[in-house]
C-alpha cells in the first residue's frame, strides 16, 4: 500500500529545472574564501541547481572539524547573492532549523544521523510547522524503510510538501570497499511505497572515494532516481572534512558529462521505460542474492572446520531432510512454487557438501 502524502514536484519549489536536480558543494564550509570560489566555478556549470554546504557537521568521533556554525550561513547567503544559486545546508536539532529559516536558505535537509532518531525528526518537524520550507531527508544509517517513511510522516504532518529524499547509504555490515553500503531494495521499497516522493542519490558518502562516485551515480540514474547530491570543493587534498571523496567543481563537470540519464522525469512520475527500472531492480535483487550466498557458505566454511575438529562427517542426512522440509514450507508461504524450491535447495546444499568434504581432506 502507498503512502498518500501530499508531496510536491522539484518544479513546484525549482522552476528552473530543465534536467535531473543536481546539489552540488563542499561538504563542509570552511571559509569565506573556499566557500565562494566553490561556488562561482559550481555556478559556471548550468547542471548544478543547487550549492550545499556542511555548516553544522556531524562527526562520528569528537575532535574532528565540527563545522564553522552560525557564521556559514551569512557565506550561503552572500553565495546565492553572487551567483543566483538557491543554497542549503543539513540542519540536525531545533536550533540550528531556526537559524536556517531565518537566514533564509533555500533548502534544509536532515542528515543520516538525525534521521535515524524520531526525536531530533520531530523538533525539526516542530520548528519548520507552518513554513513552505524545502526538506531533504537523507536515509537513516541503518537501512530501516519504515524510520525513513516515518520522518516524511512527520514533515507532512507539520505541514511540509516540499520534500526530498537522499539515498546515501547504509553503514555497512561487513567489510566493504564502499565507505556506505548502497542496498538499492530498501530505495526501490521507498519509490513503491511513496511513488510521488522525488528521491535523490549521493554518491559521495554512499562510495567514500573519488573513484567510485562515477558507477555509483550512473546505477542511480538506471535505477531511475531523480538526481544527485555530490561533494564538490575547491580543493579537495585541503578539505577539513570528508577529503577522499570530493571532487573538483571542473571534474564535478567532467563526471556529469559522462553519464548517460535515461528518461529522467523531473515531475517524477515513475520511468516510462518500465522494462528497464524493472531490469534495474532484478540486477539490485540479483546481486543481493548471491551476496547472501556468499555469506551463507562463509559460515558453512566455518560449520566444516568445526566439523573437522571434532571429527564429525560432512554429510548429516537428518539435519538436511528437516532443512528441506522447513524451506520448502517457508517458501510456499512466500508464493514459491515447492519444486523450484526444492531444486534450489538441493544445489545449495550439494555445494555445501562438497565444501565440507574439501575442508575435511584438507
Ligand atoms: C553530509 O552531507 O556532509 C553528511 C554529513 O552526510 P550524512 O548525513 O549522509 O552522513
Ligand atoms: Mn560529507
Amino acid at each position: 500500500m502507498g503512502l498518500e502524502l501530499e508531496i510536491n514536484p522539484i518544479r513546484h519549489w525549482l522552476p528552473q529545472i530543465n534536467n535531473p536536480l543536481i546539489i552540488a558543494g563542499p561538504c563542509s564550509l570552511e571559509t569565506e574564501q573556499q566557500a565562494m570560489d566553490t561556488a562561482k566555478l559550481l555556478a559556471k556549470d548550468h547542471r548544478v541547481f543547487v550549492y550545499r554546504g556542511g555548516v553544522w557537521k556531524p562527526r562520528t568521533r569528537p575532535g574532528s572539524f565540527e563545522g564553522v556554525g552560525s557564521i556559514g550561513l551569512k557565506w550561503l547567503q552572500m553565495v546565492r547573492e553572487e551567483t543566483g544559486m538557491p543554497v542549503g545546508t543539513e540542519v540536525a536539532n531545533a536550533q540550528h532549523t531556526e537559524e536556517a529559516l531565518k537566514a533564509g536558505l533555500d533548502v534544509l535537509w536532515i542528515g543520516a544521523r538525525s534521521t535515524a532518531s524520531p526525536f531530533v525528526v520531530q523538533e525539526i518537524a516542530d520548528v519548520l510547522k507552518g513554513t513552505d520550507a524545502v526538506v531533504m531527508v537523507k536515509n537513516p544509517v541503518n537501512p530501516d524503510v519504515q524510520l525513513w517513511l516515518g520522518a516524511f510522516e512527520r514533515l507532512s504532518q507539520a505541514g511540509i510538501k516540499n520534500m526530498v529524499a537522499i539515498h546515501r547509504g547504509f553503514t555497512p555490515f561487513r567489510e566493504s570497499d564502499y565507505r556506505n553500503y548502497p542496498n538499492w531494495k530498501t530505495v526501490i521499497e521507498l519509490r513503491r511505497l511513496m511513488p510521488n516522493l522525488p528521491i535523490i542519490c549521493d554518491p559521495s558518502h554512499i562510495g567514500g572515494k573519488r573513484e567510485y562516485l562515477f558507477d555509483i551515480s550512473q546505477k542511480a540514474f538506471d535505477m531511475g532516481m531523480d538526481g544527485l547530491m555530490i561533494e564538490s570543493h575547491i580543493d579537495p587534498s585541503c578539505a577539513l572534512s570528508d577529503k577522499e571523496q570530493q571532487l573538483t567543481p571542473e571534474a564535478l563537470g567532467q563526471l556529469l558529462g559522462k553519464l548517460v540519464i535515461r528518461n529522467i522525469k523531473t515531475d517524477n512520475k515513475l520511468f516510462e521505460n518500465q522494462l528497464e527500472l524493472l531490469r534495474s531492480r532484478i540486477d539490485a535483487l540479483d546481486a543481493e542474492l548471491l551476496e547472501t550466498l556468499s555469506s551463507r557458505m562463509e559460515i558453512v566454511k566455518q560449520i566444516g572446520k568445526y566439523k573437522r575438529e571434532n571429527n564429525v562427517t560432512a554429510l548429516q542426512i537428518g539435519r538436511f531432510a528437516e532443512l528441506m522440509e522447513k524451506r520448502v514450507k517457508l517458501g510456499v508461504s512466500l508464493n514459491l512454487d515447492p519444486h523450484f524450491v526444492q531444486q534450489v535447495f538441493q544445489h545449495i546444499h550439494e555445494d555445501s557438501v562438497r565444501m565440507q568434504t574439501d575442508i575435511l581432506d584438507e
